[in-house]
Protein backbone atom coordinates (compact mmCIF):
# COMPACT_ATOMS: atom_id res chain seq x y z
CA UNK A 1 0.00 0.00 0.00
CA UNK A 2 1.14 3.31 -0.94
CA UNK A 3 2.64 5.04 2.23
CA UNK A 4 1.38 8.67 3.72
CA UNK A 5 4.29 10.52 2.79
CA UNK A 6 3.54 10.03 -1.32
CA UNK A 7 -0.02 9.99 -0.91
CA UNK A 8 -0.02 12.96 0.55
CA UNK A 9 2.69 14.56 -2.41
CA UNK A 10 -0.05 16.30 -4.50
CA UNK A 11 -2.43 17.62 -1.86
CA UNK A 12 -3.00 21.82 -2.25
CA UNK A 13 -6.13 21.93 -1.44
CA UNK A 14 -6.91 21.52 2.56
CA UNK A 15 -10.02 22.08 5.33
CA UNK A 16 -8.83 22.25 8.79
CA UNK A 17 -11.47 22.04 11.14
CA UNK A 18 -10.69 22.94 14.93
CA UNK A 19 -12.86 22.28 17.57
CA UNK A 20 -13.75 24.08 20.89
CA UNK A 21 -11.98 21.75 22.64
CA UNK A 22 -8.36 22.76 21.03
CA UNK A 23 -9.07 26.51 21.08
CA UNK A 24 -10.19 27.15 24.38
CA UNK A 25 -8.24 26.65 27.58
CA UNK A 26 -10.05 27.18 31.03
CA UNK A 27 -13.01 28.83 29.74
CA UNK A 28 -11.84 31.14 27.70
CA UNK A 29 -10.08 31.20 23.84
CA UNK A 30 -6.24 29.89 24.32
CA UNK A 31 -4.23 32.78 22.37
CA UNK A 32 -1.38 31.07 22.49
CA UNK A 33 -2.86 28.17 20.13
CA UNK A 34 -4.54 30.75 18.22
CA UNK A 35 -0.95 32.07 17.51
CA UNK A 36 0.78 28.56 16.74
CA UNK A 37 -2.10 27.87 14.44
CA UNK A 38 -1.40 30.97 12.35
CA UNK A 39 2.25 29.88 12.37
CA UNK A 40 1.79 26.67 11.07
CA UNK A 41 -1.03 28.02 8.51
CA UNK A 42 1.35 30.80 7.29
CA UNK A 43 4.37 28.05 6.72
CA UNK A 44 1.87 26.03 4.60
CA UNK A 45 1.05 28.38 2.61
CA UNK A 46 4.60 29.47 1.72
CA UNK A 47 4.77 25.98 1.05
CA UNK A 48 1.90 26.11 -1.69
CA UNK A 49 -0.75 24.83 0.28
CA UNK A 50 -4.03 26.34 0.17
CA UNK A 51 -5.85 26.32 3.12
CA UNK A 52 -9.81 26.77 4.27
CA UNK A 53 -10.12 26.80 8.02
CA UNK A 54 -13.69 25.74 9.78
CA UNK A 55 -13.67 26.96 13.56
CA UNK A 56 -15.48 26.29 16.45
CA UNK A 57 -14.72 28.58 19.29
CA UNK A 58 -17.64 31.33 18.39
CA UNK A 59 -20.07 30.34 21.49
CA UNK A 60 -17.44 29.47 24.25
CA UNK A 61 -16.08 32.92 23.05
CA UNK A 62 -18.80 34.50 24.14
CA UNK A 63 -19.89 33.29 27.16
CA UNK A 64 -17.31 35.02 29.34
CA UNK A 65 -18.32 38.05 28.20
CA UNK A 66 -21.97 37.40 29.06
CA UNK A 67 -20.91 36.28 32.39
CA UNK A 68 -21.98 33.10 31.67
CA UNK A 69 -20.64 30.37 33.40
CA UNK A 70 -21.72 27.11 31.88
CA UNK A 71 -22.69 26.58 28.23
CA UNK A 72 -26.55 28.22 28.21
CA UNK A 73 -28.70 25.77 27.08
CA UNK A 74 -31.45 28.30 25.44
CA UNK A 75 -31.41 29.21 21.96
CA UNK A 76 -31.32 32.53 21.82
CA UNK A 77 -28.82 32.73 24.58
CA UNK A 78 -26.28 30.37 22.56
CA UNK A 79 -26.88 33.00 19.44
CA UNK A 80 -26.02 35.74 21.74
CA UNK A 81 -23.45 34.46 22.75
CA UNK A 82 -22.00 33.43 19.69
CA UNK A 83 -22.54 37.01 18.12
CA UNK A 84 -20.79 38.18 20.94
CA UNK A 85 -17.97 35.38 20.32
CA UNK A 86 -17.76 35.25 16.98
CA UNK A 87 -16.70 38.70 16.69
CA UNK A 88 -14.03 38.07 19.54
CA UNK A 89 -12.88 34.86 17.65
CA UNK A 90 -12.03 36.52 14.04
CA UNK A 91 -10.43 39.55 16.24
CA UNK A 92 -7.81 37.16 18.25
CA UNK A 93 -7.41 35.01 14.18
CA UNK A 94 -6.56 38.67 12.72
CA UNK A 95 -4.33 39.73 14.54
CA UNK A 96 -2.27 36.01 14.96
CA UNK A 97 -2.45 35.63 10.98
CA UNK A 98 -1.09 39.79 10.56
CA UNK A 99 1.80 38.45 12.18
CA UNK A 100 3.06 36.49 9.32
CA UNK A 101 1.46 39.15 6.68
CA UNK A 102 -1.88 37.07 5.74
CA UNK A 103 -5.09 38.60 5.25
CA UNK A 104 -8.36 36.53 6.69
CA UNK A 105 -11.79 36.19 5.85
CA UNK A 106 -15.41 35.42 7.61
CA UNK A 107 -17.50 32.96 6.23
CA UNK A 108 -20.87 31.84 8.28
CA UNK A 109 -22.41 29.40 6.75
CA UNK A 110 -25.81 27.48 7.48
CA UNK A 111 -27.10 24.14 5.98
CA UNK A 112 -29.91 26.20 3.92
CA UNK A 113 -27.19 28.32 2.13
CA UNK A 114 -25.30 24.36 1.17
CA UNK A 115 -28.83 23.07 -0.02
CA UNK A 116 -29.40 25.79 -2.43
CA UNK A 117 -27.94 25.50 -5.22
CA UNK A 118 -27.06 29.09 -6.47
CA UNK A 119 -25.92 30.12 -2.59
CA UNK A 120 -23.87 27.26 -2.64
CA UNK A 121 -22.03 28.09 -6.04
CA UNK A 122 -21.52 31.54 -4.52
CA UNK A 123 -20.10 30.07 -1.46
CA UNK A 124 -17.71 27.80 -3.47
CA UNK A 125 -16.20 30.99 -5.30
CA UNK A 126 -16.15 33.71 -2.81
CA UNK A 127 -13.59 31.09 -0.96
CA UNK A 128 -11.91 30.14 -4.71
CA UNK A 129 -11.43 33.69 -5.15
CA UNK A 130 -10.22 34.72 -1.54
CA UNK A 131 -7.91 31.48 -2.44
CA UNK A 132 -6.49 34.01 -5.33
CA UNK A 133 -6.15 36.82 -3.72
CA UNK A 134 -4.32 34.88 -0.65
CA UNK A 135 -6.07 35.17 1.90
CA UNK A 136 -6.98 32.66 4.61
CA UNK A 137 -10.63 31.82 4.65
CA UNK A 138 -12.76 31.42 8.11
CA UNK A 139 -15.43 29.34 7.82
CA UNK A 140 -18.50 28.99 11.08
CA UNK A 141 -21.68 28.21 11.19
CA UNK A 142 -23.57 31.17 11.40
CA UNK A 143 -25.18 30.92 14.98
CA UNK A 144 -26.67 33.27 15.83
CA UNK A 145 -29.19 33.20 12.14
CA UNK A 146 -29.49 29.30 12.34
CA UNK A 147 -32.49 27.75 13.69
CA UNK A 148 -32.84 23.95 14.45
CA UNK A 149 -34.31 23.37 10.97
CA UNK A 150 -31.77 25.43 8.60
CA UNK A 151 -28.62 24.30 10.73
CA UNK A 152 -25.80 22.11 9.89
CA UNK A 153 -25.43 21.33 13.73
CA UNK A 154 -21.71 20.28 14.45
CA UNK A 155 -18.72 21.87 12.91
CA UNK A 156 -17.59 18.28 11.62
CA UNK A 157 -19.87 17.89 9.49
CA UNK A 158 -19.87 21.60 8.31
CA UNK A 159 -16.18 20.95 7.48
CA UNK A 160 -16.76 17.71 5.63
CA UNK A 161 -19.45 20.25 3.51
CA UNK A 162 -16.96 23.13 2.96
CA UNK A 163 -14.23 20.18 1.83
CA UNK A 164 -16.68 18.71 -0.38
CA UNK A 165 -17.46 22.75 -1.41
CA UNK A 166 -14.39 23.32 -3.08
CA UNK A 167 -13.01 20.05 -3.91
CA UNK A 168 -10.45 19.86 -1.03
CA UNK A 169 -7.99 17.38 -1.36
CA UNK A 170 -7.64 16.62 2.66
CA UNK A 171 -9.36 17.33 5.98
CA UNK A 172 -7.89 17.38 8.60
CA UNK A 173 -10.42 16.93 11.51
CA UNK A 174 -8.23 18.99 15.17
CA UNK A 175 -9.28 17.45 18.15
CA UNK A 176 -8.47 16.94 21.75
CA UNK A 177 -7.87 13.38 21.00
CA UNK A 178 -4.83 11.38 19.28
CA UNK A 179 -7.45 9.87 16.73
CA UNK A 180 -9.80 7.13 16.19
CA UNK A 181 -9.29 4.94 19.46
CA UNK A 182 -10.13 0.93 19.36
CA UNK A 183 -12.01 1.28 22.26
CA UNK A 184 -12.72 3.19 25.57
CA UNK A 185 -9.36 3.96 27.23
CA UNK A 186 -11.08 4.71 30.45
CA UNK A 187 -12.57 1.06 30.03
CA UNK A 188 -10.21 -1.06 28.39
CA UNK A 189 -6.21 0.28 29.18
CA UNK A 190 -4.71 -1.48 26.04
CA UNK A 191 -6.59 0.16 23.88
CA UNK A 192 -4.32 1.83 20.41
CA UNK A 193 -4.43 4.01 18.07
CA UNK A 194 -5.90 3.33 14.33
CA UNK A 195 -3.34 4.80 12.15
CA UNK A 196 -5.23 4.46 8.99
CA UNK A 197 -8.76 3.24 8.36
CA UNK A 198 -9.10 2.09 4.95
CA UNK A 199 -12.99 1.09 5.03
CA UNK A 200 -15.67 2.51 7.59
CA UNK A 201 -17.10 -0.76 8.63
CA UNK A 202 -19.26 -1.59 11.35
CA UNK A 203 -16.21 -2.21 13.56
CA UNK A 204 -14.91 1.17 13.14
CA UNK A 205 -18.35 2.70 13.85
CA UNK A 206 -18.20 1.10 17.07
CA UNK A 207 -15.20 2.42 18.30
CA UNK A 208 -16.14 5.77 17.57
CA UNK A 209 -18.96 4.88 19.71
CA UNK A 210 -17.14 3.92 22.38
CA UNK A 211 -14.52 6.74 22.23
CA UNK A 212 -15.53 7.89 25.74
CA UNK A 213 -15.75 11.75 26.81
CA UNK A 214 -15.56 13.13 22.94
CA UNK A 215 -18.44 10.63 22.68
CA UNK A 216 -20.37 12.15 25.09
CA UNK A 217 -20.29 15.65 23.24
CA UNK A 218 -21.29 14.58 19.99
CA UNK A 219 -17.83 14.43 18.77
CA UNK A 220 -16.54 11.07 18.07
CA UNK A 221 -20.05 10.15 16.21
CA UNK A 222 -19.72 13.32 13.71
CA UNK A 223 -15.72 12.54 12.78
CA UNK A 224 -17.12 9.41 11.58
CA UNK A 225 -19.90 10.89 9.89
CA UNK A 226 -17.83 13.61 7.96
CA UNK A 227 -15.06 10.60 7.07
CA UNK A 228 -18.29 8.86 5.20
CA UNK A 229 -18.53 12.31 3.31
CA UNK A 230 -14.98 13.19 2.57
CA UNK A 231 -13.84 9.35 1.83
CA UNK A 232 -17.43 8.35 -0.22
CA UNK A 233 -16.49 11.44 -2.47
CA UNK A 234 -13.07 10.31 -3.22
CA UNK A 235 -11.11 12.10 -0.83
CA UNK A 236 -9.00 11.97 2.19
CA UNK A 237 -9.23 12.94 6.14
CA UNK A 238 -7.04 12.88 8.88
CA UNK A 239 -7.90 12.99 12.90
CA UNK A 240 -5.28 14.24 14.79
CA UNK A 241 -4.72 15.69 18.47
CA UNK A 242 -4.97 19.55 17.76
CA UNK A 243 -2.77 20.20 21.30
CA UNK A 244 -0.22 18.28 20.25
CA UNK A 245 0.36 17.32 16.82
CA UNK A 246 1.24 19.96 13.95
CA UNK A 247 -0.52 20.70 10.79
CA UNK A 248 3.27 20.85 8.83
CA UNK A 249 4.30 17.24 10.26
CA UNK A 250 0.50 15.58 9.44
CA UNK A 251 1.09 17.20 5.89
CA UNK A 252 4.48 16.13 5.56
CA UNK A 253 3.01 12.48 5.67
CA UNK A 254 4.49 11.81 9.07
CA UNK A 255 1.99 8.86 10.83
CA UNK A 256 -0.01 10.99 13.14
CA UNK A 257 -3.44 10.25 13.91
CA UNK A 258 -5.87 8.61 11.89
CA UNK A 259 -5.81 8.44 7.80
CA UNK A 260 -9.31 7.70 6.49
CA UNK A 261 -8.48 6.54 2.73
CA UNK A 262 -10.81 7.53 -0.19
CA UNK A 263 -13.73 5.00 -1.24
CA UNK A 264 -13.28 5.16 -4.95
CA UNK A 265 -13.01 7.95 -7.76
CA UNK A 266 -13.09 11.45 -7.42
CA UNK A 267 -16.70 12.02 -7.16
CA UNK A 268 -17.94 15.27 -9.11
CA UNK A 269 -18.47 18.57 -7.24
CA UNK A 270 -22.60 18.25 -8.36
CA UNK A 271 -22.84 14.84 -7.23
CA UNK A 272 -21.09 15.51 -4.14
CA UNK A 273 -23.79 18.34 -3.40
CA UNK A 274 -26.56 15.96 -4.21
CA UNK A 275 -25.09 12.75 -2.72
CA UNK A 276 -24.33 14.63 0.82
CA UNK A 277 -25.50 18.29 1.15
CA UNK A 278 -29.21 17.84 -0.17
CA UNK A 279 -31.64 16.75 2.25
CA UNK A 280 -33.42 13.23 1.07
CA UNK A 281 -37.21 13.49 1.19
CA UNK A 282 -38.14 10.40 0.56
CA UNK A 283 -37.10 7.19 -1.32
CA UNK A 284 -38.51 4.79 -4.57
CA UNK A 285 -38.11 0.98 -3.97
CA UNK A 286 -36.47 -0.25 -7.19
CA UNK A 287 -36.19 -4.04 -8.40
CA UNK A 288 -33.32 -6.03 -8.78
CA UNK A 289 -33.23 -5.23 -12.43
CA UNK A 290 -33.37 -1.98 -12.49
CA UNK A 291 -30.73 -1.75 -9.26
CA UNK A 292 -28.50 -3.40 -11.82
CA UNK A 293 -28.50 -1.45 -14.36
CA UNK A 294 -27.78 1.26 -12.27
CA UNK A 295 -24.99 0.44 -10.22
CA UNK A 296 -24.03 -2.13 -13.04
CA UNK A 297 -24.15 -0.20 -16.24
CA UNK A 298 -24.97 3.32 -14.95
CA UNK A 299 -28.62 3.86 -16.30
CA UNK A 300 -31.26 5.84 -15.15
CA UNK A 301 -33.89 5.09 -13.27
CA UNK A 302 -37.14 4.27 -15.06
CA UNK A 303 -40.77 4.07 -14.03
CA UNK A 304 -40.73 0.24 -15.03
CA UNK A 305 -38.05 -0.53 -12.44
CA UNK A 306 -39.73 1.02 -9.63
CA UNK A 307 -42.24 -0.61 -6.85
CA UNK A 308 -43.04 1.40 -4.01
CA UNK A 309 -42.59 5.25 -2.81
CA UNK A 310 -41.80 6.19 0.13
CA UNK A 311 -42.51 9.90 1.80
CA UNK A 312 -43.67 12.87 0.20
CA UNK A 313 -41.42 14.97 -2.38
CA UNK A 314 -41.80 17.12 -5.01
CA UNK A 315 -40.11 17.41 -8.72
CA UNK A 316 -36.20 18.40 -8.10
CA UNK A 317 -35.80 17.10 -4.73
CA UNK A 318 -33.52 14.34 -3.47
CA UNK A 319 -34.79 11.10 -3.33
CA UNK A 320 -32.54 7.30 -1.79
CA UNK A 321 -33.15 4.78 -4.14
CA UNK A 322 -33.35 1.82 -2.12
CA UNK A 323 -33.71 -2.45 -2.86
CA UNK A 324 -36.22 -4.20 -1.78
CA UNK A 325 -34.20 -4.98 1.81
CA UNK A 326 -34.16 -1.18 2.62
CA UNK A 327 -30.47 -0.43 2.05
CA UNK A 328 -29.84 2.52 0.16
CA UNK A 329 -28.09 2.31 -2.88
CA UNK A 330 -27.85 5.70 -4.72
CA UNK A 331 -29.15 9.25 -4.38
CA UNK A 332 -30.42 11.68 -7.40
CA UNK A 333 -32.85 13.98 -7.96
CA UNK A 334 -36.49 12.99 -9.34
CA UNK A 335 -38.14 14.20 -12.20
CA UNK A 336 -41.86 13.27 -10.90
CA UNK A 337 -43.45 13.91 -7.57
CA UNK A 338 -43.75 11.25 -4.88
CA UNK A 339 -47.98 11.59 -6.08
CA UNK A 340 -46.90 11.48 -9.71
CA UNK A 341 -44.29 8.70 -9.19
CA UNK A 342 -46.82 6.42 -7.40
CA UNK A 343 -49.44 6.64 -10.31
CA UNK A 344 -46.83 5.45 -12.85
CA UNK A 345 -44.43 3.38 -11.32
CA UNK A 346 -43.78 -0.14 -12.46
CA UNK A 347 -45.15 1.47 -15.95
CA UNK A 348 -43.67 1.54 -19.00
CA UNK A 349 -42.03 5.40 -19.73
CA UNK A 350 -44.24 5.42 -23.00
CA UNK A 351 -47.06 4.75 -21.22
CA UNK A 352 -46.65 8.00 -18.91
CA UNK A 353 -48.31 10.71 -21.12
CA UNK A 354 -51.46 8.45 -20.72
CA UNK A 355 -51.72 8.02 -17.19
CA UNK A 356 -50.35 11.70 -16.24
CA UNK A 357 -51.58 13.57 -19.19
CA UNK A 358 -48.19 15.14 -19.58
CA UNK A 359 -44.67 13.36 -20.27
CA UNK A 360 -41.74 15.45 -19.29
CA UNK A 361 -39.08 13.21 -19.03
CA UNK A 362 -39.24 9.45 -19.75
CA UNK A 363 -37.28 8.72 -16.49
CA UNK A 364 -38.03 9.41 -13.30
CA UNK A 365 -34.24 9.93 -12.16
CA UNK A 366 -31.96 10.80 -15.39
CA UNK A 367 -28.57 9.18 -14.56
CA UNK A 368 -26.85 12.97 -15.20
CA UNK A 369 -28.56 13.70 -11.35
CA UNK A 370 -27.95 10.02 -9.87
CA UNK A 371 -25.22 8.80 -7.51
CA UNK A 372 -24.28 5.72 -6.76
CA UNK A 373 -23.18 5.50 -3.13
N1 LIG B 1 -20.38 26.72 15.74
C1 LIG B 1 -20.12 26.43 17.13
C2 LIG B 1 -19.24 27.53 17.75
O1 LIG B 1 -18.57 28.25 17.05
C3 LIG B 1 -19.40 25.11 17.31
C4 LIG B 1 -20.09 23.90 16.78
C5 LIG B 1 -19.18 22.67 16.88
O2 LIG B 1 -18.11 22.76 17.44
O3 LIG B 1 -19.54 21.61 16.39
O4 LIG B 1 -19.22 27.66 18.95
Amino acid sequence: MMNRRERFKNIRKVVVKVGTSVLTSGDDLDIGYIQRLAGEIAELRRRGTDIILVSSGAISAGMGQLSLKTRPRSIPQLQAAAAVGQNRLMHNYQVAFEQHGLTIAQILLTADDLKDRQRYLNARNTLLTLWGYGIIPIVNENDSVATEEIRVGDNDSLSAQVANLIDADLLIIMSDIDGLLSGDPRKCPDVSLISTVSEITLQIERFAGKAGREYAIGGMKTKIQAAKIVTSSGEMMVIANGRKDSLIDILEGKQIGTLFLPQGDRMSCRKRWIAFTLEKKGSLIADEGAINAIVGRGKSLLPSGIVDVQGKFKTGEAVGIEDRSGKEIARGLVNYSSDEVKMILGKKSYQIEDILGYCYYEEVIHRDNLVVL
